[in-house]
């Protein structure tokens, strides 16, 4: 049994984590859950998992759940994460928090001697080199739940990162793999929220539609193998039923392959090493028929360029590139720039950032908060309300 707190217990992979852990009542415990603004779906959960203490981020939220739960402390904003992530009983602290609130907490478990298991890209893509030292400064895991991530973890299987020529991570390519670059200005916002293989939170759909997402990944599997960034390719399978591989410097290649379902890599995440049974996932590859595979455009796409450039200078660029990419998608969907700004945004703010190499978190936090204010300046935005 594995005492498990969950950070964003009611956003997409919050919820399959809740599916995961009403599958195996034997295996999965939640001792621990926070949610951002949805108290009505986290006081759902309270009642079915009965948890230790949970949190939301607003305080007035945080008081009136209070009086619906006797028995279950309830803590708000950034101190209410910190808190969870350091509940003595939770063996294990699922961070799922979209953007980049999960990078203290995780930071703050890691130091409790707590395994993390990582949803939100943003912890590694900022911070990557910090927290894997972190980690193994106090002896614990950091496991992967992007599925991209868990299939090259499972492929690896342990093995040294001098056995590796290569990790090679799969891309659905997106709802506009196959739309012409002329178009791009004239996607909208709906266009770019309609994914072809995952459903997924607001973000990351767009994410995956510019193929930052994939950029993003490139970064997070670099840290979290130990793989210098010129050995992380990304190659195109729009089934997304193979969901990466690995090649051995002997030129063998292995994958990991199930139709696409976030609760296989989050159950793998919670159990691993053993697998646990479970009916949910079911892969008919005779249905399926076929596996298609293709180099991702990269003209088109300019997202996957400018992550592998912000990966290979590191420093403080990575986490520019994420903040200034949130804000941009954030102007997206607010209908203030269009598809191709995204990227035009992102590229502007890294060609003004002074890159730090080395950074302190101090320094990664200040390069994150100068990025979303030169994305802004960019993109004609007003600064945001509090
Ligand atoms: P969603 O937008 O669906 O959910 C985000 C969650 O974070 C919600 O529970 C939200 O709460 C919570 N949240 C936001 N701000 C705070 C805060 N300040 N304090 C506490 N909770 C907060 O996102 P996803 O689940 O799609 O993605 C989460 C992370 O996982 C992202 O980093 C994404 O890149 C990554 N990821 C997602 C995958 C997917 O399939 N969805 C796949 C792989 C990685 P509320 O809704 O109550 O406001």
């Amino acid at each position: 049994m594995k005492n498990v707190v969950l950070l964003g217990s009611t956003g997409s992979i919050g919820t399959s984590t809740v599916k995961v852990a009403e599958d195996l009542p034997d295996d999965i415990r939640l001792v621990g859950l926070a949610a951002g603004g949805n108290a009505e779906l986290l006081a759902g959960q309270v009642r079915k998992f009965r948890p230790e203490l949970i949190s939301i981020a607003s305080p007035e939220k945080a008081a009136e759940l209070r009086t619906q739960f006797d028995g279950i402390r309830v803590a708000s904003g950034e101190e209410g994460l910190l808190e969870l992530a350091t509940l003595p009983s939770a063996d294990i602290v699922l961070i799922a928090i979209v953007g980049t609130a999960g990078l203290k907490p995780a930071l703050a478990a890691i130091r409790a001697g707590k395994d993390i298991a990582v949803a939100s890209k943003e912890i590694l893509v900022m911070a990557g080199e910090i927290v894997m030292a972190e980690a193994r400064k106090h002896g614990v895991r950091v496991l992967p739940v992007d599925s991209e991530h868990s299939a090259i973890f499972q492929c690896l299987d342990g093995r040294e990162p001098e056995s590796v020529r290569r990790l090679i991570l799969t891309a659905s390519g997106g709802p506009f793999r196959e739309t012409p670059a002329g178009q791009f200005a004239d996607i909208t916002v709906e266009q770019a929220l309609k994914h072809p293989s995952w459903a997924m939170g607001r973000k990351i759909t767009i994410d995956s539609a510019t193929m930052f997402n994939k950029g993003l990944e490139m970064i997070e599997a670099r840290w979290l193998f130990g793989i210098p960034m010129p050995q992380v390719d990304v190659v195109v399978h729009p089934q997304s039923v193979v969901h990466s591989m690995v090649e051995f410097v002997d030129g063998s290649i292995l994958s990991q392959l199930s139709t696409p379902d976030m609760c296989l890599p989050i159950q793998y995440a919670l159990t691993c090493p053993s697998r646990a049974a479970s009916e949910r996932v079911q892969t008919n590859l005779a249905a399926l028929g076929r596996l298609d595979f293709e180099a991702p455009d990269l003209a088109k796409f300019p997202a996957l360029g400018q992550a592998r450039r912000a990966g290979e200078i590191d420093g403080t660029l990575p986490a520019v590139l994420n903040a200034a990419n949130e804000v941009a998608v954030d102007a997206f969907c607010d209908r203030q720039t269009s598809f191709p700004g995204i990227s035009d945004a992102v590229g502007q703010v890294m060609d003004r950032h002074e890159v730090i190499g080395q950074p302190s978190l101090e320094q990664i936090l200040q390069a994150d908060a100068w990025a979303r204010e030169a994305a802004r300046d960019v993109l004609g935005l007003g600064q945001p309300t509090p």
